[in-house]
């Protein structure tokens, strides 16, 4: 009876630490299963947090290029308007002498390469000192301004230029014009100035104006201020012969040199 209780008590006792030890192992295998479980979970919600980071950083950068990218063009477009309006003059809206200076330049080279004359012709009005002592500086303006309209309106040509030079004096870039084709066009302006008065708010102004011209194939050795200096010369002639006059600069190429193919294109 003894030895059965003492069996009996055995394998209570093994059971009771079969038991136990699968109690452990249990609490055990639950504590890793759910330490496993907590981990994937974070895994899982960090990972999804960071990728909606991510993604709202992809969002945040490509607005923030696109709005860079806006910036960039409106600048690009200010700078374009203003260095557009850097070559125009404020009181006529024609282009002005640092235009001039630049095209003059770039047309004697296509003169040169092309073998087609350049014209230029200087243009001044007259005694425009009395105008505005006479009738003030805003009458001045006013003349000023309808000058540049009507010789603007006797350009025909989309190569022609006309540039405010200085003061009360205008500069005429004629590309492919040979000097009769100048002189004509020098002549209607003169006529059309002298025509009829010019509008201001005080008075009509009988205004004329004077002009020198030269035209010449560019050859290797000319300077745009041969072209100028050729032109002003001819302006300051016209000035001494009394002026509303047009006169042409006595180097000037003679129409008869002028190599064939030149444009018949109607100047006027
Ligand atoms: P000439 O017939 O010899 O050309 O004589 P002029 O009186 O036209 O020439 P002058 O050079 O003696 O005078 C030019 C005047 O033009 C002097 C200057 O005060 C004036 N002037 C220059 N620019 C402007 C401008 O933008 N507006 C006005 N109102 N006057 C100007
Ligand atoms: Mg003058
Ligand atoms: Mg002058």
């Amino acid at each position: 009876m003894l030895i059965w209780l003492q069996l009996l008590w055995d394998a209570l006792v093994q059971l009771w630490q079969h038991a136990a030890g699968l109690l452990l192992l249990h609490i055990l295998l639950t504590a890793l299963i759910s330490a496993l479980s907590i981990a994937a979970a974070l895994y899982y919600h960090f990972r999804q947090q960071r990728s909606q980071l991510e993604s709202n950083l992809e969002d945040e950068l490509q607005s923030r290029t696109l709005e860079l990218t806006a910036t960039l063009n409106e600048l690009e477009e200010k700078n374009r308007i203003l260095a557009e309006q850097n070559t125009h003059d404020a009181l006529t809206g024609c282009r002005n002498r640092a235009y001039f200076d630049k095209k003059i330049v770039a047309e004697l080279k296509r003169s040169r390469r092309g073998q087609r004359p350049l014209g230029i012709i200087m243009l001044d009005i007259d005694r425009f000192k009395e105008v505005n002592d006479n009738h003030g500086h805003l009458a001045g303006d006013r003349v000023i301004q309808a000058v540049a309209s009507r010789a603007q309106q006797m350009l025909k040509r989309s190569s022609d230029q006309l540039c405010r030079y200085g003061g009360e004096e205008f500069a005429i870039l004629l590309p492919n014009t040979t000097t009769e084709g100048c002189a004509l066009l020098a002549e209607h302006i003169r006529d059309n100035i002298a025509a009829s008065p010019i509008a201001t708010d005080g008075a009509e102004l009988h205004i004329t104006i004077s002009a020198g011209l030269f035209a010449c194939t560019a050859s290797a050795q000319h300077l745009s201020r041969d072209f100028i200096d050729a032109a002003d010369k001819a302006l300051n002639q016209a000035k001494q012969d009394g002026r509303n006059r047009v006169k042409i600069a006595p180097n000037s190429e003679p129409d008869a040199a002028v190599s064939e193919g030149v444009s018949d294109e109607p100047i006027l």
